[in-house]
C-alpha cells in the first residue's frame, strides 16, 4: 500500500508590504518569505498579537529592576547605552527632544532626561516600563509606536534601536516615526542584518533569527528602499556595533554546534530558562570555547568597519520635507 501524499504547503500570500505575487518561501524550520518585490524577507507565521506582546512581559525583564541579564551584563549594557547617546549627541548636540521606541530599561532617555533634553519612551513591557519610571524618573509609553497619542512634530529625535525587527507591520511604524518629528528631524534607526554570508549558512540557526521574536530579517537594500518609500533620506550608514557584532559572530560560531542555538546567550538570562542551563556542564563547556574563540570573533566582526558585511547596522536618517 503507497502512502499518502504529503499534504501540500498552504498557497503563499501576496508580499504585506507590497502586494508583490512572486513572494518566495524558504522552509526547513518557521518558514520565511521573501519579496523581490519590495526586498523584505519575513516570518510567515506571525504569532497574534496577544501572543507577541505576552512575550515581553514577565520573562523579558525582571520586575523588580528591569534587568534582563545577570549583574555584570548588566553593567556592560549600562556602558553601551552611554555610547548610543554620545553617537545621538554627535548628530544632534541639543538639548532637544528625543523619543526612544522600544526604551528597554529607560537607561538612553534618562541619561538624555539628565542633560537637560525633553524626553519619552515607549515600550510593550508593563514590567519594564515601570521599572523605568520607578528608578529613573522618566516617562514611558506601554504600547505600540502606532499608538503613541501625541501631536505631529512632537520630537527632533527618534530612536528605533533593535525594535524594527520585533514588529509585523514596519512600514507603518515608519510611517509614524515621520509623522512625529519635526521638518528635519533625526531617525536613528539599526536592526540586526541579514544580508550576510552567516545568516545564509546558518539560518534558522542564526543568534538573530530569534524565533519567535523577530518577525523581519532585514538587509542593507531592504533597510534602504523601506525608510526611503516612508519618506527618509539616509545621512549614513555603519555596520560596526561594539555591543552587537562581536558577540553575535562569537554565539553563531557555537551554533555550527549541535543542539539548542544560542546556549551560552540564553544561559545570561535573568529567567528560570538561565538558571538551568547555568548548572548544565554543557553550557560551561560553551563558555569554555567562547573564551578560545572569543579574539577571532572579534577579528572577523571588526571586519565590518570597512566592507559592509556586519551583522547589525545603524542608519542615521532625516526626515524629508512635505
Ligand atoms: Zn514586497
Amino acid at each position: 500500500m503507497s502512502s499518502p501524499p504529503p499534504p501540500a504547503a498552504p498557497p503563499i500570500e501576496p508580499c504585506r508590504f507590497c502586494g508583490s505575487d512572486r513572494v518566495d518561501r524558504r522552509e526547513g524550520g518557521p518558514a520565511v518569505l521573501s519579496c523581490p518585490g519590495c526586498g523584505l524577507m519575513y516570518l510567515e507565521n506571525i504569532p497574534p498579537a496577544a501572543e507577541r506582546e505576552a512575550l515581553y512581559q514577565e520573562e523579558y525583564y525582571r520586575g523588580d529592576t528591569g534587568a534582563r541579564f545577570l549583574g555584570v551584563f548588566e553593567k556592560l549594557v549600562a556602558f553601551f547605552r552611554r555610547l548610543r547617546v554620545r553617537a545621538i549627541l554627535g548628530h544632534e548636540p541639543g538639548p532637544a527632544s528625543l523619543l526612544d521606541v522600544g526604551c528597554g530599561r529607560g537607561m538612553v532617555i534618562e541619561m538624555l532626561q539628565k542633560r537637560g533634553w525633553r524626553v519619552m519612551g515607549t515600550q510593550l513591557s508593563r514590567t519594564a516600563a515601570e521599572a523605568a519610571r520607578k528608578q529613573r524618573n522618566v516617562e514611558v509609553f506601554v504600547g505600540e509606536l502606532t499608538d503613541l497619542p501625541l501631536p505631529d512634530g512632537s520630537f527632533r529625535v527618534i530612536l528605533i534601536s533593535h525594535v524594527l525587527e520585533h514588529v509585523p507591520r514596519p512600514d507603518e511604524y515608519l510611517r509614524r516615526a515621520r509623522s512625529l518629528l519635526e521638518e528635519n528631524g533625526l531617525l536613528v534607526i539599526e536592526v540586526p542584518n541579514h544580508g550576510g554570508l552567516a545568516f545564509r549558512i546558518l539560518r534558522h540557526r542564526h543568534f538573530c533569527f530569534d524565533y519567535p521574536n523577530h518577525l523581519i530579517y532585514f538587509t542593507p537594500s531592504s533597510l534602504t528602499a523601506l525608510l526611503q518609500r516612508n519618506g527618509f533620506k539616509i545621512e549614513r550608514s555603519s555596520f560596526f556595533s561594539l555591543e552587537y557584532s562581536p558577540f553575535t559572530t562569537l554565539q553563531n560560531m557555537l551554533n555550527f554546534l549541535p543542539g539548542e542555538p544560542n546556549r551560552l546567550y540564553r544561559s545570561f538570562m535573568t529567567t528560570g530558562e538561565g538558571r538551568l542551563l547555568r548548572t548544565s556542564p554543557v553550557t560551561w563547556l560553551h563558555a569554555v570555547l567562547a573564551c578560545v574563540l572569543a579574539a577571532p570573533a572579534l577579528l572577523v566582526s571588526l571586519a565590518a568597519l570597512i566592507v559592509p558585511v556586519g551583522n547589525t547596522m545603524r542608519f542615521i536618517c532625516r526626515r524629508t520635507r512635505g
